[in-house]
């Protein structure tokens, strides 16, 4: 465990035809946010997601051609290689109410999305993990 403060919360908007993943990846670079928090609404024209197969270690894809409502988009943001690395999941709800989720990957083409950035003070590195096959965060 670590302890951490929120240093500065920034917002944004992603424009219509962006790429979500990409478009917030590059905000936070530019801002050099090493470790933070992310929350988003908004809607999708296309959703590309991936669900992480715990046994075969690799992410299979969700697609959704449809245009979604982003009911919840949630993430963290930290280090990978010293690069400020964002990991999104999202929820979204279709025409008729039913949802897919998933983690979110490049391909989400945006709609309309707002979102804040709460930036933490300190930083945080993802380390590979031998168990998972994921690159979780190295607290030690
Ligand atoms: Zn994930």
């Amino acid at each position: 465990m670590r302890e951490s403060r929120i240093e500065r919360v920034h917002f944004g908007t992603v424009e219509y035809g962006e790429d979500l993943l990409r478009s917030i990846t590059s905000f936070v670079s530019e801002r050099k946010i090493h470790l933070g928090f992310i929350v988003l609404l908004g809607g999708l024209r296309k959703t590309s997601l991936a669900y992480y197969d715990q046994n075969e270690k690799v992410f299979r894809k969700i697609s959704c051609d449809e245009p979604v409502e982003i009911v919840s988009c949630y993430g963290n943001i930290t280090l990978k290689d010293g690069n400020p690395h964002v990991h999104l999941h999202l929820i979204g709800s279709k025409g008729d109410g039913s949802c897919i989720g998933g983690h979110v990957t490049e391909g989400c083409e945006v709609f309309a999305a707002e979102f804040f950035v709460f930036e933490l003070s300190g930083e945080v590195e993802r380390k590979y993990d031998e168990r998972t096959g994921l690159y979780l965060w190295d607290l030690r």
